[in-house]
C-alpha cells in the first residue's frame, strides 16, 4: 500500500468534509451546505462508497486531497501533507517530475526547423519558390520556412549529432520506420517545402511538407505525438493571437500559404487549421482571444459543405460567426497576390450566416415550384428561430419572404410552430443560476450509467457505432471500458480502474455520482430507456462528425483518385444514417 492509499484507508471522505460543514444522510449519500459557492440548499454530495464529494452546481469537488487543496487553498503535496498528518502517516518527500517527453519532442522539432531553415537559406533555387508565390526574405525568416533535402537520412545524420537518440526522434514523427520486420528508418520530410507548426505559446510541435512540383500527398504532416495533436492547435495563432485580441476577431483561412500571405500583408489576425476539419477544442482555444470569427473557406461545393459544419460548431460554441467571400473564387493568397485591397474589402464585406445559408439552400432546391419552397423553408426556419430577438427574426423572414415570394405574416406562422434541437437536459435535474455550472456531456451522463450499472454496458457494445464516442473529452473512458469488456465479458469497475490515473479515477467517480444526483429512484427498465436515448444521441453526433472528417478528406483528395473511394464512404454514411433515424 503506497502512503496515499494509507491515508485514503484512514480517513473516509465523510470523515475529511465533515470537518468543515455539516452533513445529513441522503439515501446512500450525505449532503450539505456546499462550501466553494453561495448555497442556500445542500447541494454538496458526499459519497463514502465512491470516496469523494462534488457539488453539480458549482462544480466543485473531489477526493479528499483535493477536497483539502480546494477548502484550505493549497497544492496537492501540501494537501497530503496536512491530511498525513491528520491520518498519522509517514511520508518521504515529493520529487519534482522528470524532464517531460513532451518537451523533448519540442527541442528536437525546434532542431528540425533550424536544420530546414538553413537548407532553405543555402539554396537560391528553392528559395526562389517562395519568392515567386510573392513573400519576402522576411517573411521567410519569420515563419522559419525551410527545405528538406532529397536524401533518406540528412535530418537524422545531423540530429544524431546533435545528441538525439533515433529512437527519440521516431518518437516526434521526424523519422520513418520501413516496417515493423524491417526496423531501420529514414527521414520522414524528404524533398519537401516545409512549414514548421507552432502552439500558441510559441512552442514548435510539428511540420508541414509540401510536395515539390506535382506528386502526392500534396501536404504531408507530422503524425500526433506527445507535442503534437492536430485537432488541439490552430497554425498561425503564435504570431496572430495579439492582432485577434486586438481586432477582436480571428479569420479562418484554409492553408498554411493563406495565413503566411495574409500576415505579409498586414491582416494578421488569421488562423488555419492544420491536417483536419475544424474541432471543438479548436474553437475553445480561440475563444479564450475573441467570441468573434470569420471564415474563409473555398466556394466550391466541398468548401461550401465545410463551412456549413464549421458554423454549426461554432454556434454550438456560442461564437458570433460571419462569412467571408473571397472574389472570383480564390485562396485568400491568390487574391493578395493579385491585389492586397481586394482581400481588406472581403473583410469589410463579411456576411451574417444568414445571408450565407439563404444563398446555399437556394442553390439546392428550386424556389419557384411548391416542394422546393417547403424544403427550404424546413431549412432556414429552424436556424431563425434560434435567433433570440424578433427583430433578428424578423429581417430575416423579410429577406426569405422576398426570395420565395410568400406573405411574411404566414411566415411567422410557420416559424411559432417551428421547433429546435434543444441541448440534452436529464429528467429531474436541479437547474440553478451558478455561472459555474457546466452542461454535462451525454458522453459523460452515459458513463455515469455505466459506472453505476456495469451490468447494461452491454447495450453499449451492442448498440453505439464503433463503441466509442470520438472527439470528446471522455473517449478515453470509453476505449477502456472495451477493453475490459473484451477480456472479461463484463465491465468490472476495479478492472476500469486500474488503467486509469489517479486523476481520471476522480474523474469516473465524478460521472457516477452525477447519476446519483440525477436518477435517484430510478427503475433498471427507466434507465435502459435512458442509455438508449443517449446512445442515439450520441449515434447521430459520431456520424455528423464522420461525415465532416469525410468531407474535408474528399475535399484534399479530390485531386487524386482517391476520391472515389472516400465518396462511396460517404454515400455509406448516409445510408447508415438513414437507417438509424
Ligand atoms: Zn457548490
Amino acid at each position: 500500500m503506497n502512503h496515499l492509499e494509507e491515508i485514503r484507508a484512514k480517513l473516509g471522505i465523510e470523515e475529511v468534509v465533515g470537518g468543515y460543514i455539516q452533513l445529513k444522510k441522503a439515501g446512500r449519500n450525505l449532503k450539505g451546505i456546499c462550501p466553494f459557492h453561495n448555497d442556500t440548499k445542500p447541494s454538496f454530495t458526499v459519497s463514502p462508497e465512491k470516496g469523494i464529494g462534488y457539488c453539480f452546481a458549482c462544480n466543485t469537488g473531489g477526493d479528499i486531497f483535493k477536497f483539502i487543496q480546494l477548502i484550505e487553498n493549497v497544492d496537492f503535496p501540501e494537501a497530503v501533507r496536512i491530511l498525513a498528518q491528520r491520518a498519522n502517516v509517514q511520508i518521504p518527500e515529493f520529487k519534482p517530475e522528470a524532464h517531460s517527453i513532451r518537451m523533448k519532442v519540442i527541442e528536437m522539432n525546434s532542431s528540425s526547423a533550424k536544420y530546414f531553415a538553413e537548407q532553405l537559406d543555402a539554396s537560391d533555387k528553392h528559395k526562389d519558390y517562395f519568392f515567386k508565390r510573392g513573400l519576402t526574405e522576411e517573411t521567410i525568416k519569420k515563419f522559419k520556412l525551410g527545405y528538406a533535402p532529397d536524401s533518406y537520412n540528412s535530418l537524422k545524420d545531423n540530429l544524431i549529432k546533435i545528441g538525439y537518440k533515433e529512437s527519440e526522434l521516431l518518437n516526434a514523427g521526424l523519422l520513418n520506420q520501413r516496417s515493423i520486420a524491417d526496423k531501420n528508418t529514414y527521414d520522414r520530410f524528404r524533398n519537401r517545402y516545409i512549414f514548421p507548426i507552432y502552439d500558441h505559446q510559441d512552442n514548435a510541435i510539428g511540420f508541414g511538407g509540401r510536395i515539390i512540383g506535382d506528386g502526392e500527398p500534396k501536404y504531408l504532416n507530422s503524425p500526433d505525438t506527445p507535442a503534437y495533436n492536430k485537432s488541439l492547435v490552430l497554425y498561425g495563432l503564435n504570431w496572430g493571437k495579439s492582432a485577434v485580441k486586438k481586432e477582436d476577431m480571428a479569420i479562418f483561412v484554409e492553408g498554411y500559404m493563406d495565413v503566411i500571405a495574409c500576415h505579409q500583408a498586414g491582416s494578421e489576425n488569421v488562423v488555419a487549421t492544420s491536417g483536419t476539419a475544424l474541432t471543438a477544442q479548436q474553437l475553445k482555444l480561440i475563444k479564450r482571444y475573441t467570441p468573434n470569427i470569420s471564415f474563409a473557406f473555398d466556394q466550391d461545393s466541398a468548401g461550401i459543405e465545410a463551412t456549413k459544419r464549421s458554423i454549426e460548431l461554432a454556434q454550438e460554441a456560442e461564437m458570433n460567426i460571419k462569412i467571408i467571400t473571397v472574389p472570383e473564387g480564390k485562396d485568400p493568397d491568390e487574391c493578395i497576390k493579385e491585389s492586397p485591397d481586394k482581400w481588406f474589402n472581403a473583410i469589410k464585406e463579411a456576411t451574417p450566416i444568414m445571408d450565407f445559408y439563404i444563398s446555399y439552400i437556394l442553390k439546392l432546391h428550386d424556389k419557384n415550384t411548391l416542394d422546393g419552397k417547403k424544403e427550404i423553408l424546413n431549412f432556414l426556419l429552424p436556424i431563425i428561430k434560434k435567433y433570440q430577438s424578433e427583430v433578428e427574426q424578423n429581417e430575416y423572414l423579410e429577406k426569405v419572404s422576398l426570395e420565395l415570394k410568400i406573405d411574411i405574416k404566414f411566415l411567422w406562422n410557420d416559424l411559432k410552430k417551428t421547433s429546435i434541437k434543444k441541448s440534452y437536459s436529464p429528467p429531474n435535474a436541479t437547474v440553478e443560476e451558478t455561472p459555474k455550472r457546466r452542461a454535462y456531456l451525454r458522453e459523460e451522463f452515459l458513463l455515469g450509467l455505466i459506472f453505476q450499472y456495469p451490468d447494461l454496458y452491454k447495450l453499449i457494445e451492442e448498440n453505439l457505432i464503433d463503441s466509442v464516442p470520438v472527439e470528446t473529452s471522455t473517449e478515453k473512458f470509453y476505449k477502456v471500458c472495451k477493453k475490459v469488456y473484451n477480456r472479461l465479458s463484463m465491465v468490472d469497475l476495479d478492472a476500469v480502474k486500474k488503467e486509469l490515473s489517479e486523476e481520471d479515477k476522480e474523474k469516473i467517480q465524478v460521472y457516477a455520482l452525477l447519476i446519483d444526483d440525477n436518477y435517484p429512484d430510478f427503475s433498471e427498465e427507466a434507465v435502459k430507456k435512458e442509455i438508449f436515448e443517449f446512445i442515439k444521441l450520441i449515434n447521430k453526433k459520431n456520424i455528423d462528425n464522420a461525415e465532416r472528417e469525410l468531407i474535408f478528406k474528399i475535399r484534399e483528395a479530390k485531386d487524386s483518385g482517391e476520391s472515389t473511394i472516400l465518396l462511396n464512404q460517404q454515400i455509406q454514411i448516409s445510408k447508415l444514417k438513414t437507417k438509424i433515424f
